[in-house]
Parts: C-alpha cells; structure tokens; sequence
C-alpha cells in the first residue's frame, strides 16, 4: 500500500473509533431513559404457563373513573425502571429455558462458514457471542407452527396472547366482554392455520413472543441497518432502542455496508423484538458486490450463518422469476426492490431461473430447523404511481402463493411482502389479491406511498396507504421516515417514521373493532373535555411533543388545569363552552327533579 494511502486507512480507523465511542455514551443515555411521564412498567403472569411475565406499560391517570389503562409495550426490560443494562452482555435470555424444556433440540457448535471474512472488521465485536447455538434435534420438528397444527399450546403462544389483551382481563364483565378477549387456543388456531406467525427463532432468546395476523393488533416494523458510507454498530443499537420505545413490533436489520456480521450481533442481542434480515444483501458483500458472482453455496451459507445468529424472518425474493422480468421493461421506475434488481441482474447473466426458486425447498428445510419464518419479498413491487397493480407485480405475488404453500408444506411460517407504491383506488385490489392468491398468510406492506410528488414527507404519502390497507387486512407495516429516497435516516427520522407509522396501525386497529384501541381513545377524549392535560399528553403516542407543544405558549403549571389553550383562548375555546352548556343543562334537570318531588312526585298535577 502506498504511504499516503496507509495514511488515510489509519485516520480513517480513528475517526470510526472516534465515532463509536460517542455513539456508546449516547446510547448508554438512552437506556438510562426509562419510561415516559406517568407510565411505568407492570407484569402479568400466565395462566397456562405460570413463569410467563409478560410486561406491559400502565400509563397512570388523574381520571376519577379509571385510575390507568394498561397497554401494549414493545420497550422490553428497557423501561424498567429496576434493570440496568449492559449493552456489552446483551439482554436476558428469556426464552431459553422453553425451547429447552420441549427437549426437540439440542445445544451444538456453529456451522463452519467458508465465506465470511472476519479479519478486516473495523468495529469492536460483540464481547460476549455465544460458542453455541440451539438447533433441532434428530430432525424433529420445532417450529411455532408445526405445535399448533399438533393442538401444542406453547408458552409463546400463551405469552402473545397476554399482550394483545393489554390488561382487558380485570375489566371483563365491566367495560369488556370475555369474547373481547384473546385466548391462548386462538393464537394457536390462528397459527395453525397460517393465518398469523410468531417469529420465533431459538438463537434470539432475548426477544419477547409477538404474533403478526390480521385478527391481532397492526404491527409496525423499523428498518435500521448502516450503509457503505454511513454508521457504526452502537448507532445501530441506539436506533433499535430508539425505535422500540416508540412503539416498532420488529425491526429489520437491511445493513449493507462492511462488518453486516457483527452489526448484527450486536442488535441480535440486545433486541426485545424480533429482528428480520435480507440476506442477499450479506450474500452480495461477500461476491464483492458482483451479482453475477452469486452462487447457490455463498447465499445458503449466509442463510446458516444468520439463522444461528438469531435472525427471527428473511426476506426472500424468490417471487422473481425470469419469465416475469421482461414484464417490467415498460415501467416508468423498473425494479426498485434492491433485492429484486440483485435476483433480475443475475437471472438476466446467467439465463437461469432464479437459485432462490429452484432451491426453495432446500431454504425451507434450514428454516425449519431453527424456525426462521418466511418474508416472501416483493421483488416486483411499483417504486412508482404509474407502475401500481401492474402485470409483473401480481405475477410475482401468485408465485408467493405457490411458495407459501411449498413452505406450509414444511411447517415453517409465512407472511408475505406487499407494495410499494400505490395511490388509493388501488389499494383494495392488493390486499384481496394477496388474500386469494397467498390464502390469507398475514400481509406485511411497505405503506403503500399514496402519491410519489412529496420527498420529504413520504412519511405522510405512505401512512394514508398503510392505514387503509391495514384497516383492509394487512397485518404489518413496514415503517417509511421523511428521508425515504433521500438519505439513511437518523435516530430523529427513526422516531417519526415509528410514529407516524403507529397513527396508521391504531387507526386500522380502530376500524378493524379492537376494543382495546377504542378504550384508548375513549380515555384521551375524555381527558381532552376534561381538561386533564397530563392525562391528554401521558395518553398520547408521544407524550413528550404533545406537551412541549403545548408549553411553547402555555408554559406555567397553571396552564395544566386551565380550561383552554392558546388556539382559541379563553373566551372561543369551544370544549369550555360546551362544558359550560353540559353544566347549565345538568342543572336545569337538577332543578326540574327537585320541582317534581317537591310537587309530590305525582305524573300527573291536579288543575287549580
Ligand atoms: S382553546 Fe380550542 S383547541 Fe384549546 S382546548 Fe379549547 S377548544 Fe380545544
């Protein structure tokens, strides 16, 4: 190497360092940043299996009818106001002892990997990965979906139940009723019949069961990942952290840059959500970025390595057949899945058949036997409003169905991606093809973005999509932050892609009948004609803007009780008004009840 070049190399290790030794002290902030305002972190145990604790978030009222409401958290131990975290030891491994106890797997060394090349990481590795892993034992059958379909309740089913209730058991018979409720058999049942997974792999321990279905709660998914250019592990974890206190079901790991192997160990092991993959991307870093260069051997290597790490789904792109990819030629944007133009390029030089479908039952066998379930990806999916629902899209997606059932076939889970870009009268079709032609496996969409006209605010253009194809059916969403197709998000574009994201899941969740979303809603509106603001702020998705805002013209305590804020101000703040005709109108009957008993109580008065 020249002189100057080793130079630069060396300045170039320092600023990395650099970087992550900044980015370890904001995150250990972040952990120390327990609960929001008010909420603090409960457990409830299971009935079935009673060592199951389940943590939910009680956010704590002034309301003189309801004390608190219980809801759904996906912050982990984080907001425990009793834990300390070490991001150097990772989380506890909660599940370790359930796989175990079913006595289907055994305790083995890793698989030897020919392909990954660990000397020239430039990041710190994670200090204490695991020498084993779990993997099944005697060829036995170990996956979440292969127990339903034997009527097998397992503690992950039982868990996932507990949290969709979000505490609705002490309230039945009063504000609930016991068909409200989530049983245990029915995450079962609905597993059982594909209808929903729980991504589940016995190498992520650390990770809190979650069931993605059309009959559950919407999920919401972040993407994290660095790029070439761009970000170190920590950032990654603090990303993670980040994206989970403000609510993201799953995160997706989509790093494409140097050191993937170890960025990922890192966020395996300190992650309370399942964490999904794309391994083609690892599989490309290793062929030097060359598609061509991709072979069946490097692809299912990085499928071994990921699974034994503890990647709960891939996304696997093998809907993109080589018949289908003349069909995209007249599109306006072509192929905009990074995946999918991977699978085209390389079909395209060799003239084959995509080594994704023609190895699909060999990729179902390695999956099984950690249960890693299926994203089937949308390779084909419309990066325009011109391409929406068009030929090559909706070929793609019958192929999924056929791999769905190849994969049921085999015991393992599926869900299957979904579009893209898609303005609203065409958002229907998606959702009922998908329902038809993949038999109802949970959908899992990237918003759909309504318009392509607003970069920026693709935030906005998607989350009209993603709530109506939730309020369709779809069962996840995949988060879009204000920098798609601009830039790699920062932690502040992670919080608003969660949130935004968020509004539309709790707004299908609306539509859909969840009583659960309704209570919620009923509470801050009530706190709203109330005037409690601290229940209004601590009620909200983001506490901490809601008062902020707020505060910029109100700031005093005083303003907390006030009966207006400064939209209208004292005089036309219509809640105010309302309340004051409510009051006038009680006592008006007030008054009337006391002239009718005080007149003897009688229907009818004699005439004088
Ligand atoms: S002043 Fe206007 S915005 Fe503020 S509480 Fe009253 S009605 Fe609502």
């Amino acid at each position: 190497m020249h002189y100057n070049n080793i130079k630069r190399y060396y300045i170039y290790i320092k600023m990395l360092k650099k970087v992550e030794k900044k980015s370890l002290k904001d995150s250990r902030n972040i952990s120390n940043y327990k609960s929001f305002p008010k909420s603090e972190k409960i457990y409830i145990n299971g009935s079935i299996f009673k060592d199951l604790r389940v943590g939910m978030r009680q956010v704590n009222l002034e309301d003189k009818d309801f004390n608190s409401i219980t809801l759904y958290d996906t912050s982990g131990i984080y907001s425990d106001k009793n834990y300390i975290h070490s991001y150097d030891k990772g989380l506890p491994k909660i599940k370790l002892d359930w796989s175990k106890k079913r006595n289907d797997v055994i305790e083995t060394t890793k698989t030897k990997l020919k392909y990954l090349k660990l000397n020239n990481s430039k990041i710190k590795s994670f200090p204490n990965i695991s020498k084993k892993i779990l993997k099944n034992k005697d060829h036995k059958e170990i996956t979440q979906l292969y127990y339903a379909r034997n009527n097998i309740i397992t503690p992950e089913m039982e868990y996932c139940a507990i949290r969709e209730n979000e505490g609705r058991e002490k309230l039945v018979g009063n504000l609930f009723k016991k068909q409200d409720l989530v049983t245990p058999e029915y995450v079962r049942d609905q597993v059982s019949k594909g209808l929903a997974i729980i991504p589940n792999n016995i190498n992520h321990p650390e990770s809190e069961p979650m069931i993605i279905g059309k009959n559950f709660l919407v999920k919401v998914n972040a993407n994290i990942g660095n790029s070439s250019v761009l970000s170190s592990a920590y950032d990654e974890v603090e990303k993670l952290i980040w994206a989970i206190r403000w609510g993201s079901d799953t995160i997706m790991d989509l790093s494409t840059g140097e050191n993937i192997h170890e960025i990922r160990e890192w966020i395996i092991r300190n992650s309370p959500v399942p964490v999904g993959t794309v391994p083609i991307y690892q599989a490309l870093e290793k062929v030097n970025g060359v598609a061509e260069d991709l072979t069946w051997d490097v692809y299912k290597e990085t499928l071994i390595e990921q699974a034994e790490q503890g990647v709960d789904y891939f996304t696997i792109h093998a809907g993109v057949r080589l018949r289908y990819i003349p069909l995209t030629v007249d599109r306006l944007t072509g192929i905009v899945s990074r995946g999918g133009s991977i699978i085209a390029k390389w079909c395209l030089a060799h003239h084959k058949e995509n080594f994704l479908l023609t190895n699909f039952e060999e990729i179902c066998e390695i999956m099984s036997k950690y249960d890693v379930s299926f994203s089937l990806g949308d390779g084909l999916r419309p990066g325009s409003i011109h391409d929406a629902n068009d030929k090559s899209q909706f070929s793609e997606l019958e192929t999924l169905g056929e791999l769905t059932e190849i994969a049921w076939g085999k015991n393992v889970q599926v869900m299957i991606e979904g579009p893209g870009h898609v303005p609203m009268h065409k958002i229907k079709e998606n959702m009922e093809k998908e329902e038809s032609l993949c038999k109802s496996a949970p959908f899992y969409t990237l918003g759909p973005l309504t318009t392509d006209i607003a970069p920026g605010y693709d935030h906005i253009t998607s989350a009209i999509g993603a709530a109506m194809i939730g309020w369709y059916g779809t069962s996840m969403l995949c988060y879009v932050t204000p920098k798609e197709h601009l830039g790699l998000p920062d932690k502040e574009d992670v919080k608003v892609g969660v949130v935004t994201y968020k509004i539309a899941a709790h707004a299908a969740d609306l539509a859909r009948g969840n009583t659960g979303a309704y209570h919620r809603d009923y509470l801050l509106s009530k706190a709203r004609f109330e005037f409690r603001w601290r229940d209004q702020f601590n009620l909200s998705l983001d506490p901490e803007t809601a008062e902020n805002y707020h505060d910029q013209t109100l700031p005093s305590e005083g303003a907390k009780i006030a009966h207006f804020c400064s939209m209208c101000g004292p005089k036309f703040c219509s809640m105010k008004i309302s309340q004051e005709i409510k009051d006038t109108a009680e006592k008006g009957k007030r008054e009337m009840s006391e002239k009718f008993r005080e007149l003897g109580s009688n229907i009818y008065l004699k005439k004088d």
